[in-house]
């Protein structure tokens, strides 16, 4: 019910759906009337162990979880998580999966809201505790929303840089694009996460071959930082200075784009590249661009 009620509206109103993930994810269900692991195995969700928490900020970290075999997903999908509360309620909220569909565990990113019922209790979570992950993923931030396309563009803001770390560990954007720019905005420096990895992906065997087609453009807003342009990313567009640092034009014609991360900047971002003629892909009318909104 859920999934069909998302795919609906999805297509017909993008907007509305974010509202309404959001209302369905806040839900706050009571585990009191769950019995322990057996009953849990015939929910909706399976009980998953965090095997390490890594904190890259004090306010951002990543945790790597077991993954139950049988959640499938899409790169660019995301999951359903729950904690458990101290009062026995569990809180849900959805988290873009970081790892690749084929890894044999899930990493997630996370910030840490500062008084938020969910990253609250998440953030006082170890090693060994465990996490509820609902057996399905959701989502539309993959490329199956796009038809044809020469040039993947991949737009982040903050911890929207998860949906694209999946997206590049998997096989096919490398496949199916001739060149993929990666553009990931932040405020300060420290903030940047992945840069490890992100260098290291075309060093991996199953990638190697297409060496050459990845470009990582970071922004770091509020601080100058080496190799990194400083403003934001409508303003990058408007200016011109994004496609000077990418070397490639923003066409309907060879662009795909996925804009992920702050609302804001979706929002804004599509309004500029709507004035370029890109569109909001939908299932009637496949276009250039696609999206998700974190709050
Ligand atoms: C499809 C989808 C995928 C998501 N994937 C991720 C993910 O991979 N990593 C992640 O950290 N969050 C992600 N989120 C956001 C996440 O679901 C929660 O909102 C977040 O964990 C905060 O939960 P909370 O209960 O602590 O605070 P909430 O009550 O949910 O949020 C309080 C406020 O915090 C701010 N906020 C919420 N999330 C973020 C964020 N990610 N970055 C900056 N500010 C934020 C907003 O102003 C929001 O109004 C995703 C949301 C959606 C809809």
């Amino acid at each position: 019910m859920f999934v069909c009620d998302i795919g609906s509206i999805e297509v017909v109103r993008p907007y509305k759906r974010v509202v309404f993930i959001q209302a369905a994810l806040r839900d706050t269900v009571r585990t009191s009337t769950l019995e322990p692991d057996m009953t849990a195995s015939a929910e909706k969700f399976t009980r998953q162990t965090l095997l390490d928490v890594q904190p890259l900020t004090p306010n951002l970290f990543s945790l790597r979880v077991t993954r139950d075999s049988g959640f499938r997903f899409r790169a660019g999908q995301f999951a359903r998580l729950g904690v458990t509360k101290a009062d026995g309620s569990v809180v849900w909220r959805a988290y873009s999966m970081v790892s690749a569909p084929h890894d044999e565990y899930l990493d997630f990113f996370s910030i840490v809201v500062p008084g938020g019922e969910f990253t609250s209790e998440l953030s006082r979570l170890g090693e060994g505790d465990s996490l509820l992950i609902d057996r399905q993923a959701f989502g539309f931030l993959t490329l199956d929303r796009f038809i044809g396309g020469r040039d993947l563009w991949l737009l982040a803001t903050g911890t929207g840089i998860a949906p694209f770390m999946s997206i590049l560990q998997d096989f096919e954007a490398w496949e199916r694009f001739d060149s993929i720019k990666l553009v990931y905005s932040v405020r300060e420096a420290k903030e940047l996460a992945y840069v490890k990895e992100i260098a290291e992906l075309e060093q991996r065997d199953y990638l190697a071959e297409h060496a050459g087609k990845l470009q990582f453009i970071p922004i770091v807003t509020r601080e100058q930082h080496p190799g990194a342009l400083n403003a934001r990313i409508t303003t990058l567009i408007e200016n011109g200075e994004l496609e000077k640092a990418a070397g490639l034009a923003l066409s309907p014609e060879h662009s795909r784009v996925m804009l992920c991360g702050n609302p804001e900047m979706i929002d804004e971002t599509r309004k500029v590249l709507k004035a370029r003629d890109l569109q909001l892909s939908l299932s009637k009318r496949p276009g250039q661009v696609a999206v998700e909104n974190y709050w």
